[in-house]
């Protein structure tokens, strides 16, 4: 399987460290306000990432944190009046509830910030006592940015600029802002009540070093892949990188991988520009979960996406079709499959291949589609044997491990109620109470459900 490595700026050969087992670090929301559908192409193209690595055979342990201190966080629960925790569990349940929407797989660990303030109190020790960090005279801590000398090597930055002991407070500025960053910050009155006791007086962590910390507590000093779109090259993972370099001695990650940014009429979706859509504005529209994941993940991850509302109405088109597919083989399906027709294996071998070459969706949706095509055409003509179908049919649910693009009650499976009203009519069947079996497939109908009758009892169709 190939990805391409931020940091040598070329498509590589995945060797993980450790067999069959990868490390994976995602860079998380900041929890201050309902994530946008950028952050979401962000998340989505992770998805994609974990899933494509777990279709490959490996065995994944993703972390994803959740940034819930921070220069807006606080902001945000002081304007609200209201404490940190209770500002930013709001957004936390919203973020919950908008991955399940787009259905991504939960990560294995969602460590918060809050909960992990002695883990990067301990990081920060060990910087002081390797030389790379000091306190200056307001009482905050800083990296010596200078005292590193791999400093900008994956953000490829001109060190020779640099301005010795100029410090920069923020989390976030530029490239040509280059300089010591915050470790550790002293409280000041903005801050209000968030204060952490530490070594070096009351205050809170900088943003940076939370990352360096958690992925180091949960996947080890030495790990595989590390994320996130592609501001954080610069300047989080840069410092993420110096901070857990300079600490260990050792290389912190292997491959860094970014997804390119969702725009909107050419420009970023952002808070800051006040350009975005949030998931709940699209689900207030009419649009689903899984049309806005299709948008999202239809493009390769490398390149921009533009954001239009007809982009996601094409989404519906093309859903329509695969689902129209998918319903055509279930009804011809017959067993547990047999022989692949062509068509299908022509398809899976070029999903496959789009996937293991970068994550290369757009080569594999294009397989998919043309297995769609080819396999229309040969139920047209009346090619496609009960066996053949079902084969075919595993070959989309495959694919679908990778997609996650299944009609709901597909993708769900019939529920409880489902299976009772199922059983009640088989007792019906049974009985010939042919009345009673009409209804309840009615009532069936009714929630999505198509049953039909075959000599080998009841067969369930999704009607979603
Ligand atoms: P934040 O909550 O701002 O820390 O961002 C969370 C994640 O979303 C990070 O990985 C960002 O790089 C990513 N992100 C932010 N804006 C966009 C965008 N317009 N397109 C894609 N990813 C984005
Ligand atoms: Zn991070």
């Amino acid at each position: 399987m190939n990805l391409y490595n931020t940091m040598s700026r070329a498509v590589e050969e995945f060797s993980p460290l450790n067999g069959k087992k990868v490390g994976l670090y995602t860079c998380g929301p900041t929890v201050y306000n309902y994530a946008h559908i950028g952050n979401y192409r962000a998340y989505i193209f992770e998805d994609i990432l974990r899933r494509v690595l777990t279709f490959a055979g490996y065995d994944v342990t993703q972390v994803m944190n959740l940034t819930d201190v921070d220069d807006k966080t606080i902001r945000g629960a002081i304007e609200a009046g209201v404490s940190l925790d209770d500002y930013t569990r709001t957004y936390k349940d919203a973020f919950f509830d908008d991955l399940k929407t787009l259905r991504i797989e939960p990560a294995e660990h969602y460590p918060a910030a809050t909960g992990h303030v002695p883990e990067m109190i301990a990081l920060i020790e060990r910087l002081f006592e390797n030389g790379v960090a000091y306190q200056s005279d307001d009482g905050s801590v800083y990296f010596n940015v200078s005292a590193y000398d791999d400093y900008g090597k994956l953000a490829h930055l001109d060190m020779a600029g640099l301005q010795a002991g100029a410090r920069v407070a923020q989390d976030e500025y530029d490239k040509e802002n280059v300089a010591d960053f915050a470790l550790w910050k002293a409280w000041d009155e903005a801050d209000g009540d968030v204060a952490w006791e530490s070594p070096w007086g009351r205050g809170r962590p900088g943003w940076h070093i939370e990352c360096s910390a958690m992925s180091m507590k949960y996947l080890g000093e030495s790990f595989d892949i590390h994320t996130g779109g592609v501001d954080n090259i610069f300047p989080h993972h840069e410092n993420e990188i110096a901070q857990a370099q300079a600490a260990t001695g050792k290389p912190f990650v292997q491959s860094w991988l970014h997804c390119e940014h969702l725009r909107v009429e050419g420009k970023k979706m952002a808070k800051s520009l006040c350009n975005f859509f949030t998931l709940r504005d699209l689900l207030e529209k009419g649009y689903t979960g899984r049309e806005i994941r299709y948008l999202l993940l239809s493009a390769h991850y490398r390149q921009e996406l533009n954001f239009t509302l007809s982009a996601l109405d094409a989404a519906r088109t093309a859903l329509g079709r695969l689902d129209e597919f998918r319903t055509r083989l279930t009804e011809n399906a017959e067993g547990d499959g047999g022989a692949l027709p062509e068509w299908a294996a022509v398809g899976r071998d070029g999903f496959r291949a789009g996937v293991e070459d970068d994550l290369g969706m757009p080569n594999s949706l294009a397989a998919l589609f043309d297995m769609v095509h080819k396999g229309n055409r040969a139920l047209d003509a009346g090619e496609v044997d009960a066996a053949g179908a079902a084969a075919a049919l595993a070959v989309l649910d495959e694919m679908d491990g990778v997609l996650a693009l299944k009609p709901e009650a597909a993708a769900a499976g019939p529920d409880d109620a489902v299976q009772a009203l199922l059983d009640e009519r088989a007792a019906a069947r049974s009985e010939k109470r042919w009345a009673d079996s009409d209804r309840i497939r009615d009532e069936l109908a009714a929630i999505g459900w198509e049953v039909r009758d075959t000599p080998e009892g009841q067969k369930l169709r999704s009607l979603s």
